[in-house]
């Protein structure tokens, strides 16, 4: 006669079991607030229209911050957009990933010298992709996106868990930019 003992699962299995679960639907469903700062902004036309249709992979537009789960930050940021940016992405609903487009989030691009632009986006926000490029093409926003999709799926687009992790030491680069930054919600208090 087979069996019929039963063992149930742990807690951690169940969380864990929950959390695949969620990852599967959310990088299917992956919903972008685009903060358009610099000259990169012009690949997401082809991207989200019938040439690329990225549709396709479950993405789209989102118009506010707290409904949207991916921050798409489109090349160069001065200071004074930096300080928007920060308290953009704070309002997102957790998980949620950055996408930096272009050599200006990465290094500063062509403005690395300026004194009103900042030169590694990643020092003040966790970004979980960057797609390489002055401009990037529109394959390599593309490729970009199924990046960010494969590592939701590894378990490994955790720049908002590291924003947790490491905020003071995010903070503390935010204040040597732009000095106090102050934000009363319910991330800070
Ligand atoms: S990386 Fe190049 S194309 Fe993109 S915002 Fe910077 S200057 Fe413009």
């Amino acid at each position: 006669m087979l069996s019929t003992k039963f063992s149930p699962m742990s807690k951690e299995e169940v969380d864990r079991k929950w959390w695949e679960i969620g990852d599967f639907f959310r990088r299917n469903s992956l919903w972008m607030l685009m903060y358009c700062t610099g000259c990169c902004a012009i690949e997401l036309p082809p991207a989200m229209t019938s040439a690329y249709d990225m549709e396709r992979l479950g993405m789209g537009p989102m118009a506010t911050p707290r409904q949207a789960d991916v921050l798409l930050v489109t090349g160069y940021l001065s200071l004074k957009t930096l300080r928007r940016l920060i308290y953009t992405y704070e309002q997102m609903s957790e998980p949620k990933y950055i996408v930096g487009f272009g050599s200006c989030t990465i290094n500063g691009g062509i403005y690395h010298d300026s004194h009103a632009v900042i030169n590694q986006l990643n020092k003040y926000i966790p970004v979980d992709v960057f797609v390489a490029g002055c401009m990037p093409n529109t394959e390599a926003v593309m490729n970009g996106f199924v990046d960010l999709m494969d590592l939701i799926k590894n378990k490994k687009a955790n720049g908002w868990k590291d924003y947790h992790e490491r905020y003071e030491w995010y903070l503390a680069n935010q204040k040597a930019a732009l000095g106090e930054v102050r934000v009363h919600d319910e991330f800070h208090e």
